[in-house]
């Protein structure tokens, strides 16, 4: 694997290795594969970070499954309660369908719990969260993703779609941010 690299300002060190991932991609793909068998699920995307897990992810994929891309955006919105998220780009009908969320990284568990909310708005039968990685000791939110493929304790990641400033999401392994 690579030293360590500099994306802009910040220097990264190696962390978790291409096999390492693909291995944890199979294996939490054959658990959805045994768990999500006749459920036609949809899974949705988390754009952007989400895209590469997902697209390793869904070729994993064995029961009949289908794909769609969605974006939480940002908005400075007048409460108080601080970060208010958007649900963009959802297509599909969900009423009554088994739904994957794919997300590239849970990390205090606001995004994914907004996005459950504004899920749930549109009546789907279920909701799962598919998450490459899941930082449990920064958790603030009560939620749990039902697929995790790698934990990691709370320090900046990125590479395989996650990004720094936008760069590095191209990097076929995972980096840590290097102290100082
Ligand atoms: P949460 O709402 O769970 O705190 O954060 C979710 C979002 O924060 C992720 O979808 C991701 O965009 C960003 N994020 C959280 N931790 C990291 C990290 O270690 N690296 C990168 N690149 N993004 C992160």
């Amino acid at each position: 694997m690579d030293t360590k690299i500099q994306i802009k300002d910040r220097f990264f060190t190696p962390y978790i290795s291409r096999e390492e991932i693909a291995a944890a991609v199979s294996r939490v793909a054959a658990k959805m594969n045994e768990e999500l068998a006749g459920t036609n699920p949809l899974f949705l995307c988390v754009l952007n970070g989400a895209f590469v897990f997902a697209a390793d992810l869904f070729r994993e994929i064995t029961v009949d499954a289908e794909i769609s891309f969605i974006r939480m955006k940002s908005y400075d919105g007048m409460k108080s309660t601080g970060e208010v998220k958007e649900l963009y780009g959802l297509q599909q009908d969900i009423t009554g369908r088994t739904v994957v969320v794919v997300e590239d990284i849970v990390d205090t568990g606001f995004t994914i719990q907004q996005l459950i909310q504004k899920l749930n708005e549109h009546n789907p039968k279920e909701i799962k969260v598919a998450t490459l990685l899941f930082k449990p000791e920064s958790l603030k939110c009560d939620i749990k993703p039902d697929y995790v493929a790698l934990e990691i304790p709370p320090a900046f990641i990125v590479g395989y779609g996650l990004d720094y400033d936008e760069l590095g999401r191209n990097l076929k392994d995972i980096y840590v941010v290097a102290e100082d």
